[in-house]
């Protein structure tokens, strides 16, 4: 048994939670502290210096010897530069520990080596961290010692956005001001602030660390790049919602464990669809704090799996042939005085600002397709989206029988006076309840679903920051609430305007509406008709960004600049043209240094052996059969590696950019899947002693 512990007790017990604070801060710094968490602004130096005193003391006392900026880079991942609390001694040698609001407000990290598309030079490579207020502080304990970490915001010397978590607090700001207008023409003047809120539900698959270990791809590239199908996959239904195993569960535990203390509500595990694949969800919050918690989530995951002896993959797709790993994006907007905007309440159809919202984000989500799909897009998400497991490439709304109902009256008669009752349940057992059914049903292959009260946008890769979808979805709906609010504030009558309203949204954007199976070819015509775009991959989706649709969106609420567009267009042609040239290069060390020399030293075998038993008077012909096949797939597998090689040596000698990256997209990949093929053809041929590095079944079916 594994020691008792109190949840209640150690839960957030490594962060500065605004509890902390009001117990060790003087009343009106604390005040000054909250003013500027609800309503913005800045902290005044002094108060600034009374909180990082306090803040270090917090932090010395829970052993910590370093400080961090703690930021997201447009790598998609985190980064942190340590500094000691140590100062200067005296000339008697005492040293007394510091940190000043100045340090704690402010960083100066140099920004030359992180992405930034072409908007800092590297003569000009200062960059700027500033403390994330609503975002609380925390104390990460890794095997540096613990170290006090602050949640920032990371900008160049002009100011330009250089991470996802500026924008992001941008968008909300941007949404919190539409939506206030949106409801004060409700009758609620109360409400100050709207908030969006996100759960990300965040799928991993789960791998022997010392097998892992053995395979380049796994190492460099986070996915395997070669490997057969096992004989068994995910077809049996037997692993979803399954028993979950000892070694799986102890790290599940520890994991829990370390997430708790971090303040992160970790509440759902589970085992997922694919083998070796599992599911943590954690309870939702606003949405700058649980895009920094899905990085500490990621961040956990990985770090707890190397103390169990696993190994945590997050990339969207390590494993052909069974299901990917996404990161369901539950989203929802609430006021500061608790209405959350998507309750559509008993009777949604009498619910007149319900189906405002609703119809506002039909038509946020119709104008803006592209930008939702390209928002979720990465690398590793191309191998996903669209291929028949996880939602299709095509952005359409799920809304369940009921609301889809509700839309459809209200675009035909302008009215909707009935409502499809969710009805009962029948169990049909004596001894089980009915259950009330829900009214909406789920339909796992919509890439964008309304759930009741939130929204889930189901693209999102794993390993991705949820910071680019949520921009985007708060930009485009702050959009569609402001033009709406334009409207209505100057409507003569607003209960006829705001009826003319949904009407006219709901119709000119009821085409997104698609309730049916996203999976089905019959889908990708329909979606064709209507004229909804189709963005098969991540490079082909880059453009959206740059659009005059786009610019203008997100310059007119001020999330980015088109300066600031552009850039992140560059970083994501970079992006992507790096990582396959890393899976290319990888997989041509495979096949030359092991693959191929497995292989060679395999038919060696069959070719002495057929040899000898010849000349003893056998029958050779099944050692002759193989020994030719293997050798053909040999040739094969050596041409397909030379034909990369050359293809690779292209493509990374082609300027940076879209050209390359397309490059890489349509030659380079294709080269990859050639060599693939006979690869693992060979795989299934090759004695599995001599096959040089572990298989798909010992790596999904041995934890
Ligand atoms: P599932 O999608 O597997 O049915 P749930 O619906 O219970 O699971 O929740 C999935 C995620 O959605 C959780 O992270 C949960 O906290 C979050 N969630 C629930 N309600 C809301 C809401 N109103 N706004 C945003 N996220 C929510
Ligand atoms: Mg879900």
């Amino acid at each position: 048994m594994s020691e008792v512990f109190n949840v209640e007790e150690i839960f957030a017990q490594n962060v500065f939670t605004l509890g902390q604070m009001q117990e060790c801060l003087p009343k009106n710094v604390y005040k000054e502290v909250v003013k500027v968490m609800d309503e913005g602004g800045e902290l005044s130096m002094g108060t600034a210096n009374v909180v990082a005193k306090a803040m270090k003391d917090w932090a010395v006392e829970h052993g910590a010897t370093h400080y961090t900026h703690w930021f997201q880079p447009l790598t998609g991942i985190t980064a942190e530069k340590h500094d000691s609390f140590v100062t200067h001694p005296d000339e008697t040698g005492k040293m007394i520990t510091e940190f000043s609001g100045k340090e704690l407000i402010k960083g100066e990290p140099d920004a030359s080596s992180f992405p930034s598309g072409g908007l800092r030079a590297t003569f000009e490579a200062r960059g700027y961290t500033t403390w994330d207020i609503t975002s609380p502080a925390f104390i990460k304990e890794t095997a540096t010692g613990p170290t006090l970490c602050i949640p920032t915001a990371f900008c160049s010397y002009k100011g330009e956005a250089l991470d996802k978590k500026t924008p992001l607090l941008r968008s909300m700001e941007a949404l919190s001001k539409q939506a206030i207008r949106i409801v004060k023409l409700f009758g609620n003047t109360e409400a100050k602030k709207v908030t969006p809120s996100v759960g990300a539900e965040q799928e991993y698959f789960l791998v022997d660390q010392k097998k892992a270990l053995q395979r380049e791809d796994i190492i460099f590239s986070g996915r395997t790049l070669f490997g057969a199908p096992a004989p068994k996959g995910q077809e049996m239904d037997d692993h979803y919602f399954g028993v979950i195993r000892e070694r799986v569960g102890a790290y599940m535990h520890d994991v829990n464990i370390e997430l708790w203390k971090l303040g992160v509500t970790s509440k759902t595990q589970h085992n997922e669809a694919a083998p070796a694949q599992h599911e943590l969800a954690p309870i939702y919050e606003s949405a700058n704090v649980a895009v920094d918690h899905n990085q500490l989530v990621m961040e956990t995951l990985k770090r707890v799996a190397g103390k169990h002896g696993l190994r945590c993959m997050l990339h969207e797709k390590p494993f052909a042939g069974v299901n990917g790993s996404g990161k369901h994006n539950n989203w929802s907007i609430t006021t500061d005085n608790g209405v959350n905007l998507l309750e559509p309440g008993q009777t949604p159809n009498e619910n007149i600002q319900f189906l405002l919202v609703l119809a506002c984000i039909m038509k946020a989500v119709d104008t803006h397709a592209d930008l939702l799909r390209q928002s979720a897009s990465n690398v590793g998400n191309d191998h996903r989206l669209g291929g028949y497991e996880a939602p299709p490439a095509i952005i359409s709304i799920f809304l369940g029988e009921q609301l889809e109902d509700v839309v459809e009256q209200l675009v035909e008669t302008g009215k909707a006076d009935s409502l499809k009752e969710g009805g009962v349940l029948r169990t049909g057992v004596s001894t089980l309840p009915d259950f009330v059914k829900d009214a909406t049903d789920r339909n796992r292959t919509s890439p964008f679903a309304f759930t009741g009260n939130k929204f889930e946008f189901r693209m999102v890769g794993s390993e991705d920051s949820i910071g680019s979808p949520n921009t985007t979805l708060n930009a485009i709906v702050a959009e569609a609430f402001c033009e709406a609010a334009d409207r209505l504030e100057a409507a003569e009558d607003f209960e006829l305007a705001v009826h003319d309203l949904i009407k006219e949204y709901m119709t000119k954007h009821q085409r997104i509406i698609f309730n049916g199976n996203g999976y089905a070819k019959e889908w990708e015509e329909e979606a064709a008709r209507r004229g909804l775009p189709n963005i098969p991959s991540m490079v082909e989706a880059v453009d959206t960004l740059t659009t005059p649709k786009a610019i203008h969106l997100f310059e007119k609420f001020g999330i980015f600049t088109e300066a600031e567009l552009y850039s992140r267009a560059e970083v994501l042609y970079e992006t992507y043209a790096k990582t396959i040239n890393i899976e290319a290069l990888t997989m041509i060390d495979m096949a030359n240094k092991q693959i191929i020399p497995a292989v060679i030293r395999f038919c060696k075998t069959l070719a002495d052996t057929t040899m000898a038993i010849k000349e003893a008077g056998g029958d050779a012909t099944v050692s002759a059969d193989l020994l030719k096949t293997v050798s053909e797939k040999l040739t094969e597998t050596k041409n397909a590696t030379n034909h990369l090689i050359e293809v690779e040596k292209q493509a990374s000698s082609m300027p940076q950019g879209k050209e390359q990256a397309f490059y890489y997209y349509n030659t380079v990949i294709e080269a990859m899947n050639a060599l693939r093929r006979p690869a693992d053809e060979l795989e299934k041929l090759v004695d599995k002693k001599d096959w040089p590095f572990p298989t798909y079944a010992d790596l999904l079916f041995e934890v």
